[in-house]
């Protein structure tokens, strides 16, 4: 009997033939060649932070954790930074860091490896920014029969511009160059704002300044804006007390203490979201920025999140007002607001265009289901592309006409991994099932 392996949240769970932990592309590029041969399927396991089952696996499970160091620092300024593609974001951030380096942007967390993150298309926010995977400029792949292949972008671009999200369908990530930035701190400014005045100015808010988003319990009248501005201001950190206050005991004790009475008694949670509301406080501070984007979750959650052309965001929260009246279980968590640059990566959920995120959260245990159907039927209205690490509902035939690329996809796809090595019940569902060529049985 093979080991349980779970993702974060608890709810995707599988049982693999065999785990390995390899330490070299050679040793990922063995594993895979004897898979390969008896029909078998290899999947990697990045965080386990996907909250869909893109990672999960009844065939071999890779994990690269032992495969986490940085290589090498190059490129015309100095600021390619080339990692194997087990590194976690925390670990990669402390390394840049030494070196005066950061990423452009990053997301809430920093748990995540650097190949699952991009794999999946993860993003922060920044009107000007695109997400983490549009920070890569070469990397080195290990395909379908266990060939390496290795891509940057004036050595086969075309292998760069797709493989860089490829939800593990296109073969293992070993190895990742990234393009950073000088280290930067950021300012941070958290205010409660009426949410009619957001809504009305949308465009203008979001573009306020390098990094804007807000969080939003549907049925409130204010949110929580956050921007973060680059700054040469000295370092004005959160004092240890205020952290743990806030991102500890603010965020993740107290809000999981009135999750667990709202599951209980469901008619409270209208009223909790009030408090919890009402307790957001201003503040201001200076960090690192790493240590302003990415905070401790604590709290066990469920989420789903669309990306949506900018213009629809407001109509798409209106209508989101409206309907969580009806829910048989209301939302325990506020709805997060993000948006982000478009790029040029066949299946990025910013194909094409620039994006306002909204995402969608339920505490672990409360039911969802309702609450996250129906706010992709809003989504649906807006051509919305689902986060491909997040609970969604979609198939290959609702979100292939989403993707003006899905066929530069599909044939890379096909190219790569003809007989389906890479594949899962997940990307069965999402891209359907692999391109298996006559006479090779799957
Ligand atoms: C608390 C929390 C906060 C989050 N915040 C954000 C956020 O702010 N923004 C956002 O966009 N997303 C966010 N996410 C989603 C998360 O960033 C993505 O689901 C991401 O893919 C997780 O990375 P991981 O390393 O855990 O990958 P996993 O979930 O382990 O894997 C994701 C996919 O990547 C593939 N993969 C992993 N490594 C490789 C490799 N070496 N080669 C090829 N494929 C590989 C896996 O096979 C799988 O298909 C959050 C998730 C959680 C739980």
């Amino acid at each position: 009997m093979g080991v349980t392996t779970r993702n974060w949240a608890g709810n995707q769970r599988c049982v693999p033939t065999a785990v390995h932990e390899p330490t070299s592309t050679d040793g990922v590029a063995a594993i895979v060649r004897t898979a390969a041969q008896v029909g078998q399927r290899v999947k990697v396991i990045g965080g386990a932070h996907s909250f869909t089952d893109v990672a999960m696996t009844d065939g071999h499970l890779l994990s690269l954790d032992a495969m986490d160091r940085v290589i090498a620092v190059g490129g015309p300024d100095g600021r390619d930074v080339t990692v194997q593609a087990g590194i976690r974001l925390f670990e990669l951030n402390e390394q840049l860091a030494r070196r005066g380096l950061a990423m452009p942007n990053l997301g809430d967390i920093d748990r995540q490896s650097i190949a699952g993150a991009m794999s999946t298309a993860t993003h922060g926010t920044g009107a000007g920014l695109g997400n983490i995977a549009s920070m890569v400029v070469g990397l080195e792949l290990v395909t379908g029969d266990g060939t390496i292949r290795r891509s940057d972008e004036s050595n086969d671009p075309d292998l760069l511009r797709v493989a860089r999200v490829g939800l593990g369908a296109l073969g293992i990530v070993t190895e990742v160059t990234l393009r950073c930035v000088p280290a930067f701190k950021l300012h941070a400014v958290e205010t409660i704002e009426p949410l009619a005045k957001v809504l009305a100015d949308f465009d203008q808010v979001m573009h306020s300044t390098d990094h804007v988003e807000f969080y939003w319990f549907p049925g409130a009248r204010r949110v929580q804006v956050k921007r973060n501005t680059r700054t040469d201001a000295p370092l004005a950190a959160q004092s240890r007390v205020g952290y743990i206050r806030d991102k500890w005991i603010g965020e993740n004790l107290a809000f999981g203490t009135v999750c667990r009475v709202g599951r209980r008694f469901p008619s409270a949670a209208p009223k909790i979201a009030k408090l919890i509301t009402s307790a957001a406080s201003e503040r201001d501070f200076v960090d690192r920025s790493d240590k302003i984007f990415c905070s401790p979750r604590r709290v066990r959650f469920l989420e789903m999140e669309y990306g949506v052309p900018l213009p629809a965001v407001p109509e798409a929260l209106d209508r989101i007002a409206s309907m969580v009246k009806s829910l048989p279980f209301p939302p325990m968590f506020p709805i997060e607001v993000r948006v982000s640059q478009g790029d040029d990566i066949p299946l990025s959920t910013a194909n094409g265009r620039a994006s306002g995120w909204i995402a969608v959260h339920q505490y672990i245990g409360a039911p969802y289901e309702a609450y996250f159907q129906a706010v992709e039927q809003i989504m649906n209205d807006h051509v919305g592309r689902p986060h491909w690490g997040k609970l969604h509902f979609q198939t290959a035939a609702t979100l292939a006409d989403r993707y003006p690329e899905w066929h530069v996809f599909q044939s890379a796809r096909a190219d790569l991994d003809p007989t389906g090595t890479f594949a899962n019940a997940y990307t069965d569902r999402v891209l359907g099932p692999a391109h298996v060529p006559s006479g090779v049985s799957s």
